[in-house]
C-alpha cells in the first residue's frame, strides 16, 4: 500500500472520516470502471486537519491502480448524449473568460464524446487523453487520432501547446493532483484556460449521506470542496476565475442508480421505469458537484 499525504499542505496530519472496507477477493478492473453501479467499497477516507482536504490514505500502488485502470472500461453509452449536454453547457460557460478557440485536450476523454462537442462548438483541433483503451476505440476515426492512449504527463505534447484544457470528473481518481497539474500548466500555454469538473465532497447531499455517499468509492483518491478545489490550483499558480456547483442532467434511469439505496431495489425500480420508458426522462440537478474556471498566469 501506498501512503498519501494531504495534496495542498504536503503533510499527514489527519483524523479518519470512515475505516477501509475493501473485501480481498473484489477487486478487479470493473471496480475502477466509471459510470457503474457504485458499490460502496472504499480505502481508509480521512481529512487533513490543516486544510480540509478529504482524502483516501493509504492506496494501492500505483502500478495496480494504472492496471485497473488500463483495463477498465467507462460503460456510459446511455447517458452519452446526457454528458455531452452538461459538459457542453460549461464549455459555453467558458466562453466569458474568452478563451482562444485553437487547440483543446480533454484529459480523461473516454470515447472522445466531448471533443466532438468542442468540435461544434469550433474549436479547431482537438485532442484527448484516455488509459482505457477499449473506450478509445470507441471513439470516431477522425476523432480517435488524436487521442492518446496513456495516462496524461507533460512529455505526451510540447510546452505551451494547448489553449484549454478540459478534464471531467478524473481529478479526483489522479493519485498525484500535484504532479497532474503540474503538468496540465507545462502543456498550457500561458494565458490558458482550464476547465474542471469533478464531485464536490463539501455539497449538503454528499455531507448527508456520509459514507453511504457513492463518492466515497475506491476509484477516488482525493475529494475536493470549493475551497480545497481553489487552493490546489492556487499552488500551482492557476488564477481561479470562478468556483461553482454544477448542474447535470442524466436520465432517471441513471440517477437511481446513484440512489442510496440496495442495488436489487435500484434494479427493480429501474426495470419498471424501462417498461414505462420513464427511465430515460431527462432530470437536470445539482447533486454535489463543482465545476472550476480558471487561467495560467503570466509567470
Ligand atoms: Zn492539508
Amino acid at each position: 500500500m501506498r501512503i498519501q499525504k494531504c495534496a495542498i499542505c504536503e503533510k499527514n496530519n489527519y483524523q479518519i472520516l470512515y475505516r477501509e472496507n475493501i473485501p480481498p477477493d473484489k477487486i478487479n478492473e470493473k471496480v475502477f470502471s466509471a459510470r457503474r453501479l457504485p458499490d460502496k467499497i472504499h480505502y481508509q477516507i480521512v481529512q487533513c486537519q490543516n486544510c480540509g482536504l478529504v482524502y483516501s490514505n493509504p492506496i494501492f500502488s500505483l502500478d495496480k491502480i494504472k492496471n485497473l485502470y488500463r483495463k477498465s472500461y467507462v460503460a456510459y453509452e446511455e447517458s452519452l448524449e446526457n454528458l455531452k449536454k452538461t459538459y457542453g453547457h460549461y464549455l459555453r460557460q467558458l466562453e466569458n473568460f474568452a478563451p482562444k478557440k485553437n487547440r483543446l485536450l480533454d484529459i480523461g476523454c473516454g470515447n472522445g464524446f466531448f471533443l466532438e462537442e468542442a468540435l461544434n462548438q469550433g474549436y479547431k483541433e482537438v485532442f484527448g487523453v484516455e488509459p482505457g483503451k477499449k473506450s478509445v476505440l470507441k471513439a470516431k476515426p477522425q476523432i480517435r487520432k488524436n487521442i492518446k492512449i496513456d495516462f496524461f504527463h507533460a512529455s505526451l505534447f510540447p510546452k505551451n501547446f494547448f489553449d484549454v484544457i478540459t478534464c471531467f470528473q478524473t481529478l479526483d481518481h489522479i493519485p498525484d493532483p500535484n504532479t497532474f497539474l503540474k503538468d496540465c500548466r507545462w502543456v498550457l500555454k500561458k494565458g490558458g484556460l482550464m476547465l474542471f469538473i469533478n464531485h464536490d465532497v463539501g455539497h449538503i447531499v454528499n455531507r448527508f449521506l456520509g459514507e453511504k455517499s457513492p463518492i466515497i468509492d475506491i476509484e477516488h483518491t482525493y475529494l475536493f470542496d470549493k475551497k480545497t478545489i481553489k487552493k490546489i490550483f492556487e499552488k500551482h499558480h492557476f488564477k481561479v476565475l470562478k468556483v461553482g456547483s454544477a448542474t447535470n442532467i442524466h436520465n432517471l434511469g441513471y440517477w437511481i442508480k446513484l440512489f442510496p439505496l440496495a442495488n436489487f431495489l435500484k434494479l427493480g425500480l429501474i426495470n419498471i421505469l424501462k417498461k414505462t420508458s420513464l427511465d430515460t426522462l431527462k432530470i437536470k440537478l445539482a447533486v454535489g458537484n463543482l465545476v472550476v474556471f480558471a487561467r495560467k498566469n503570466y509567470y
